[in-house]
């Protein structure tokens, strides 16, 4: 069977289906193929939901390798990598190290805070639009020593620096934004333009919004293209359809990696794996979402809910759940918000996600060179929710004749051999 969208987005992730929704505000006729259209296989539906300004640091930061490398001994730590005889996840480590530097995060500061503060607005737009909770109530990034603290006082001056507000707190300051919490902690830093929302509760907005603008969200597992000339003219499935269309998006997450390898693309990207669980009734329940520094653990309230998430498992595979890592996750939050034992976690059951991981921490928003009519839009590693609103606009752009940026370029790393 062929069937003829206008324009067809491979992966219904909170990526794929953001930009969807804004194809289809922008006119475009859209049909959402993913492998499994609930999203219970992507890394989309149970993150911790925070949208976040304040991480103007890409993921490729000084300190990160000797911080890694330190955590790879420990195995609660929040950080692994999964060594093997993967010859691409070497060749990502050697980009990651390669980018690992002051002069990649000074570069990168300032289109990460446009991005986010650019998303932020339109996420604003999208809940009057959609009808999904939004809470402006700002991040606290708690820390338990000294050390911890006095690194994020730096980031505090370098947010402020670039026109984001930041405010370090003494502990009774964190009782005061959040007084139904009990925290042990040193102290922390306020943010107050974050935000925070309950990642199902939004891709279901995004779902509703796409069928009502007459667009189509479908199962299939796209497994390659034809081309014509410099377009492509229809992907192929797994199931053996032929899907045509004038226009491509692959918002696959992780597995955009390989199906860019069909189009002569190489696009680095190694799963960056992490948990989490949902507290159905919590013994307290914050105002506000929180991230621990040392842990580096999440928390957010959704609704009634908590969510509590974490760890970085870089190479870590679908299915696999690593008891260890969750009971680093745990035991990191336990120690900070006293008010809750690990017994609270007892038969709750883990969901895990691949985040999509890029090697210099920047996401893949662009055309594919010598193809005129395919966008690639992933690697956000851990902030796709936070930057989907502006991925999606971005794409809209590009399929509208906008030119590739250049440090977002999919083909920054080269062309496959
Ligand atoms: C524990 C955890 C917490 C996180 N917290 C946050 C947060 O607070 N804020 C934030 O901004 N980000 C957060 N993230 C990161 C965020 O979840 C990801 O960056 C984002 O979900 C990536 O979205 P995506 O659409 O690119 O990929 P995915 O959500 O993985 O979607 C890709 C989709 O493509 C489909 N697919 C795959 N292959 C094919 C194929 N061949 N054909 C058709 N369909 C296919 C998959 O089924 C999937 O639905 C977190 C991640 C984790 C793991």
């Amino acid at each position: 069977m062929t069937v003829q969208p206008s324009h067809l987005v491979i992966g219904g992730g909170v990526i794929g289906l953001c930009t969807a929704y804004f194809l289809g505000k922008a006119g475009q006729r859209v049909t959402v193929i993913d492998r499994d259209p609930s999203g219970d296989t992507g890394c989309s539906q149970r993150n911790a939901g925070m949208v976040v300004p304040s991480h103007f640091t890409p993921l490729a930061a000084p300190g990160v390798v000797g911080q890694g490398l330190k955590w790879m001994l420990d195995r609660r730590s929040p950080f692994a990598l999964r060594p093997g005889l993967n010859r691409s996840l070497w060749s990502w480590c050697w980009q990651f190290y390669r980018h690992a530097n002051r002069r990649h995060a000074l570069n990168s500061r300032e289109l990460l805070r446009d991005l986010s503060l650019e998303s932020r607005t339109l996420f604003e737009e999208l809940a009057e639009e959609l009808g999904f909770t939004f809470v402006r109530r700002g991040l606290l990034m708690l820390c338990e020593s000294a050390a911890g603290l006095h690194e994020e006082t730096e980031v505090a001056a370098e947010a402020r620096s670039l026109g984001l507000e930041a405010e370090v707190c003494a502990p009774e300051r964190l009782r005061e934004l959040d007084p139904e919490v009990d925290l042990r902690v040193l102290g922390g830093v306020w943010f107050p333009r974050d935000a925070h929302l309950d990642p199902t509760a939004f891709l279901d907005a995004l779902r509703r919004g796409i069928l009502r603008q007459g667009g189509n969200i479908r199962s299939g597992k796209v497994m390659d293209f034809r081309k014509s000339g410099d377009s492509v003219v229809c992907a192929l499935t797994a199931e053996g359809e032929e899907l045509s269309a004038e226009r491509f998006t692959l918002a696959a997450g992780i597995w955009s990696a390989p199906l860019a390898r069909r189009l002569g693309l190489n696009l680095p990207m190694q799963a960056g794996k992490g948990y989490s669980f949902t507290l159905p009734q919590p013994t307290q329940q914050p105002e506000l979402c929180y991230l621990l520094k040392e842990g580096r653990v999440a928390i957010t309230p959704m609704g009634d809910k908590l969510r509590v998430a974490g760890t970085m498992e870089i190479g870590g595979s679908e299915g696999v759940i690593n008891r260890r890592r969750l009971e680093g996750i745990i035991t990191s939050f336990c120690r900070c918000f006293p008010a809750f034992k690990p017994g609270d976690f007892t038969g709750l059951e883990p969901w895990s996600g691949l985040r999509p991981c890029s090697p210099d921490g920047l996401p893949y928003i662009g055309r594919v060179r010598n193809l005129s009519n395919v966008v690639i839009a992933g690697g956000h590693a851990m902030l796709g929710l936070s930057l989907a609103p502006v991925t999606a606009r971005l794409v809209v752009g590009l399929h509208a004749g906008a030119a590739n940026v250049p440090r977002l370029d999919p083909a920054r790393f080269g062309k496959t051999g």
